[in-house]
């Protein structure tokens, strides 16, 4: 039977935005030594938009975007949806028709269109090499300032790249600050590129971060962690999250995440507010002491 303390605190808990599954998440999350954030969604609101566009001079412009911007209508990713408002924002049709179209999460998307193959996404996902050369290394100066990189290759030539920008939550910076002087050590995971992942995670004040971090890395990255710290949180909102979350000692969603997410977690943050996360690490101390 559940104990009184245990009671009362899911219940205080759940009248503050933060609702525990169980009264054993709670004991957990009081032992908890470091947490793993996910980036996008979690750290930073998830909404990026197109910041810069840089095109090979050689080709036309809205034929190019009108090309892009059909090819990520097909994909569900963040980056994509705002690749597609900006060209409608451009008044550019999105509209061209689209084979082949395959979705590699982590890296990017692929598809032909009028019989030439397309690849966008993250330099090693069209050539590494290639990509960093792009334009005298204009995708270096892009990262320094935050920026996500999403490269265009025709065939093998790479032919544009597009930089968008997501901000940090406004609550972000304050709550990792609490955590850590709750003597938590915090670590970021994501599947940006390093410079880009280490620029946020300065912004942020993490401790770690791991980038380049593709979905099934991620539960990899927390089977370490659990290694070196024993008792880990990992907080995360993505369908690619999910896996993570399980394996972590206490998986904690936010609550505009996706049903899997939502799902999986032990523990769910109403209203996307990291501060909760704090707060309900305070609340398990207090439990466990009363118990
Ligand atoms: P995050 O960990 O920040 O959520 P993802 O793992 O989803 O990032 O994606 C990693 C990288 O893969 C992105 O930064 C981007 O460069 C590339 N990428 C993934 N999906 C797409 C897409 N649909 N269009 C363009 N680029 C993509
Ligand atoms: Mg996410």
């Amino acid at each position: 039977s559940i104990m009184p303390a245990t009671l009362s605190a899911i219940s205080t808990g759940a009248k503050n935005g933060v609702l525990f599954k169980g009264g054993v998440h709670l004991e957990n999350l009081s032992q908890v030594k470091a947490i793993a954030f996910d980036k996008t969604g979690t750290l930073t609101n998830g909404e990026p938009e197109v910041t810069d566009v840089y095109l090979n001079p050689t080709s036309s412009e809205n034929e190019l975007l009108s090309i892009i911007g059909s090819m990520e209508k097909q994909s569900n990713h963040p980056l994509a949806q705002a690749i597609v408002d900006y060209c409608t924002s451009k008044g550019i049709p999105c509209n061209r028709e689209v084979a082949k179209m395959e979705d590699t999460s982590g890296q990017g998307i692929s598809a032909t269109v009028d019989g030439t193959n397309w690849k966008i996404g993250k330099d090693a996902f069209v050539g590494e090499k290639e990509a960093r050369s792009f334009h005298n290394g204009i995708a270096n100066q892009l990262s320094k300032q935050a920026k996500t990189l999403v490269f265009i290759a025709k065939e093998t030539e790479i032919v544009g790249l597009i930089a968008l920008k997501d901000s940090l939550r406004k609550d972000t910076i304050e709550a990792i600050k609490t955590i850590q002087q709750a003597g938590i050590y915090t670590i970021m995971l994501t599947g940006d590129n390093k410079t880009t992942a280490n620029t946020i995670s300065e912004e942020a004040h993490i401790d770690e971060v791991i980038a380049n971090c593709m979905p099934e890395d991620k539960v990899n990255q927390i089977k370490h962690l659990r290694e070196k710290y024993k008792n880990v949180a990992m907080i995360g909102d993505g369908i690619n999250d999910a896996p993570a979350l399980a394996t972590a000692n206490v998986g904690i969603a936010m609550g505009g995440g996706t049903d899997v997410a939502l799902e999986t977690a032990d523990i769910v943050l109403m209203k996307n507010d990291l501060l909760k996360v704090a707060k309900a690490i305070a609340l398990s101390n207090r439990m466990n002491k009363i118990i």
